[in-house]
């Protein structure tokens, strides 16, 4: 395996979206607006109610996918057609909106800690207007591959054989929540052709050949001129995400919670949710 070089470390941007939740915001930003297939990374984390209590009320969602990782609280799920879901700590959910979906992502707590991640994922224009999908994952359902000081949660993607739960999305996606004791060493592999990013939430580590430790809250963006990543972790250990997906190359025209083609899709997108029937079941 040829490991990957590092082309950008990005620090986040602390940001606030819905009721008022603060974010850190790493993709999505002027720094990084976009890494083809992926528009947004934010991570969520407080142990202050008031930072997190007013949740995400009811919002649209068209032309894309928005992925929630929890560690740490409850957040419920629900949307104007009915569909209800409740992520745990340690658990997923992979939503495809497709043509559109309405819908509030509440915390199911009034105290404690809130901590977790929302990535959106773009889809190719053949599957803007699909039916929406939910992939709800028990944490239950995430296998674990063990590596010699280190273990690895496979939600998406393949590590040693074993398959994560996440299927049939368009854009291929590797989703690994990676945890290496300190001074522990990994090598992923990671497909060629996919555009890579890891992101420390815990401790610190040593990432492809960057000459500086990497600490938490910072999205590590690789170059696409290998097959695999490598990691060293610091003293303190180090835990990370692994997000990889095949670029779609298409223009991407996108507004708040509508990410489509063009300026004309966008439009519609606002017209139909004006006219109400946006989200119909
Ligand atoms: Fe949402």
């Amino acid at each position: 395996m040829a490991n990957r070089s590092i082309e950008q470390v990005v620090e986040t941007v602390p940001t606030s979206d819905g009721a008022g939740v603060r974010l850190s915001r790493s993709l999505g930003t002027p720094k990084l607006p976009v890494l083809d297939p992926f528009l947004m990374l934010d991570e969520f984390r407080s142990d202050d109610p008031g930072d997190y209590i007013a949740g995400f009320p009811a919002h649209p969602h068209r032309g894309f996918e928005t992925v929630t990782v929890m560690l740490a609280g409850a957040m419920q799920h629900k949307d104007s057609t009915g569909n209800k879901g409740d992520l745990r700590p340690g658990g997923a959910q992979w939503m495809t909106a497709g043509r559109g979906i309405i819908h509030s992502e509440m915390p199911q707590q009034v105290d404690g800690l809130m901590w977790g991640f929302q990535l959106w994922v773009n889809l190719p224009a053949r599957d803007k207007m699909t039916a929406p999908r939910y992939q709800d994952i028990d944490p239950s359902e995430i296998p674990v591959v063990s590596r010699p000081n280190a273990n690895v949660r496979v939600m998406a993607g393949v590590v040693d054989d074993v398959k994560g739960p996440i299927e049939g999305v368009a854009t291929e996606p590797l989703l690994l929540d990676v945890t290496l004791q300190p001074g522990a060493t990994i090598e992923l592999a990671v497909p060629s052709t996919h555009n890579a990013f890891l992101y420390p939430f815990e401790g610190s580590g040593h990432f492809g050949s960057h000459p500086e430790p990497i600490e938490r809250s910072h999205l590590v963006v690789t170059k696409r001129d290998g097959d695999s990543v490598a990691v060293r972790a610091s003293e303190a250990g180090v835990r990370f995400l692994v997000v990889a997906g095949r670029p779609i190359g298409e223009p991407v025209a996108r507004y708040g919670p509508f990410v489509m083609n063009t300026r004309g899709e966008l439009e519609q997108a606002f017209a139909d949710y004006r006219a109400g029937t946006f989200a119909q079941a």
